[in-house]
């Protein structure tokens, strides 16, 4: 039987972290030691490096996923590793789990195999407490709400309108919706509310977008809080709260910097969620390993209509950044799903149904393009995938002049991706790329959402109410309108069906609901069902997750 991801992960040769450190030249006064394997890297340290040229960022992205898994993270973890390996000075920049799903549904996201990061069970848990950080600052602005409200309210709060919740780092969908402040006149004024997982947290996106501290609080302080009964915005800096709301987050802000199996540098920072955020890891993590390293491999999430699109259109229009190759994983089980077969039958070689399945790929491959830079697929080889399989792959791939190049990686580490690795480098060599957005930020803001639909999902056109069109127009007229829309939509489909595989045609895009993100940044578009607040399953992970004779965590994974 293959070892399990912690099996594999306990018998890695764990350097120091200032080990890992030295291998990109920071100084180990520059780094604040979580413990002997975790750090966070300081700004006084990253801010010295201004001048620095930038390095090569690369994007790995894939396919729409299906229940059978693509391994992105494993695969940022094993394309950085191969980088290594032929001699380049790669870092990785990756999302940070959130810690409630490890209590739902088994599976870490540390990556997996031979290509993973350590160490894994912290990474998994509380690593370096960002996300409690988090959760305390927006708490902080909760709180804060509540209780201008009980001293009088003089901002004018409509207890009705607070648009600002609560949130825990847990799946509990017994606070999805709860009634706050009962218990008589000395606990305020009852009023309907509810938590989101931290990740879902307005506060989790600006810290991700945020270029340094002073960003942070400005964009905290833009936060919209509520309404009065006018309707007009209440912000977070009406009640004062970007001050200790930073204060709450000043460390946290901070890089942190682990390592791969093969104790190659890897930073891990912030999470937000890909649906209602976009789904990428800090600026501030991306940008020290851009100053650090001379190949930066970064992911994310979901498959690329979502996570490729908002990276670009969110992330590297707003960070200014430049990317220089997209990888997309796919793998053959995903095809096979895509081209019509059941989880249950995967096991069967069925060449046909990846050909089928292939159309899906294609969409990505040519989205891709639509920005400028270009593309390699690595196929994320799993045991059963046989060569003919993999072979319709490669040949698929040629109508568009990309290659495909089969991993190994979670089999064999490095190893695995050396020809993947060769790939990039003369990919970024050739400077083929020429990144541009999707749209302009002066377009009009359905616009943006329509040009997405069409030209992404492959859709006829976007569609919504009235009253969703007039909030747009609302936000155009109070200045809001330069900004770019953050699409929530399922994964699973280029459409809003999640049952819609391969690369459907003719579906409308129905904006059901539209939100206003202004801390970060950005409008969000609710195109179907978002979950901000997930439950556990019937029997969770946690039933079996314990502390073993040696007090070694079980059952995690
Ligand atoms: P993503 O980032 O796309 O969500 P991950 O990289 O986290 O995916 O991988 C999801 C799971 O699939 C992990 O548990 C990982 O160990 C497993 N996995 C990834 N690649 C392979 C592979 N080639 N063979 C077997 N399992 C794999
Ligand atoms: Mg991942």
């Amino acid at each position: 039987m293959a070892k399990s991801d912690i099996d594999i992960a306990r018998e890695a040769d764990v350097k120091p972290i200032t080990e890992v450190g030295a291998k990109l030249d920071i100084p180990a006064d520059a780094l604040r030691q979580y413990g002997p394997d975790k750090a966070k890297v300081s700004f006084d340290y990253l801010d010295s490096l201004e001048d620095r040229k930038d390095g090569n960022l690369i994007l790995v992205t894939a396919l729409s996923p299906t229940p059978a898994g693509e391994g992105k993270t494993t695969t940022t973890v094993g394309l950085g590793d191969g980088l290594n390996a032929i001699g380049k000075k790669a870092v990785m920049a990756l999302r940070e789990p959130s810690l409630g799903p490890c209590f739902g549904v088994k599976g870490g996201a540390a990556g997996g195999g031979y290509a993973q990061v350590v160490p894994m069970e912290d990474i998994n848990l509380h690593f370096t407490g960002d996300f409690h950080a988090i959760g305390a600052a927006h708490n902080l602005l909760s709180a804060l709400i509540d209780n201008h409200i009980y001293w009088g309210n003089e901002l004018g709060f409509d207890e009705r309108r607070v648009a600002w919740r609560r949130v825990v780092d847990m799946n509990d969908r017994a606070l999805r919706d709860i009634v706050c402040s009962l218990g008589g006149v000395s606990n305020g004024f009852p009023r309907q509310t509810g938590f989101d997982i931290t990740v879902a947290s307005e506060v989790m996106a600006i810290f991700c977008l945020s270029k340094d501290l002073k960003d942070l609080e400005e964009r905290l302080g833009n936060i919209v809080v509520g309404y009065t009964r006018s309707r007009e915005a209440i912000y977070a800096r009406d009640l004062k709260a970007q001050g200790p709301m930073t204060v709450l987050l000043k460390d946290a802000l901070m890089p942190n910097l682990v390592q791969t199996l093969e104790n190659n540098p890897a930073f891990i920072h912030g999470g937000p969620f890909a649906n209602i955020a976009h789904g990428c890891n800090t600026v501030s993590a991306t940008r020290a390993a851009l100053k650090l390293g001379d190949y930066v491999v970064t992911e994310a999430g979901f498959g690329a209509d979502l996570g490729a699109e908002k990276f670009f259109d969110i992330k590297c229009r707003k960070a200014g950044l430049d990317p220089k190759a997209v990888v997309i994983v796919a793998t053959v089980r995903a095809l096979k799903m895509h081209g019509g077969v059941a989880k249950d039958d995967l096991a069967a070689e069925n060449v046909e149904a990846v050909k089928k399945g292939l159309e899906n790929l294609g969409r990505h491959i040519r989205n891709v393009g639509q920005f400028g830079v270009p593309a390699v697929v690595g196929i994320n080889r799993f045991t059963l995938d046989t060569d003919a399989e993999l072979a319709a792959v490669k040949e698929y791939t040629e109508q568009f002049g990309v290659e495909a190049i089969e991993c190994n990686h979670w089999a064999e580490g490095s190893k695995g991706t050396i020809d993947l690795a060769n790939k990039v480098v003369e990919i970024v060599e050739g400077g083929g790329a020429q990144f541009r957005t999707l749209y302009e930020d002066d377009m009009p803001l359905f616009d943006k959402i329509n040009t997405i639909a069409r030209n992404i999902y492959g859709a006829d056109e976007a569609i919504a109410d009235k009253k969703v069109r007039d909030q747009l127009h609302q936000w155009e007229k109070d200045g809001y309108g330069n900004l770019p829309v953050c699409m929530a939509k399922t994964q699973y489909s280029f459409s809003t069906d999640p049952n819609l595989r391969g690369a459907p045609t003719g579906h409308v895009v129905p904006v059901r609901e539209v939100r206003l993100s202004a801390g970060a940044g950005f409008i969000v578009a609710i195109c179907g069902e978002i979950m901000t607040m997930p439950g556990l399953p019937r029997v969770p992970a946690a039933n079996s997750i314990h502390l073993d004779d040696e007090g070694l965590v079980q059952g995690l994974f």
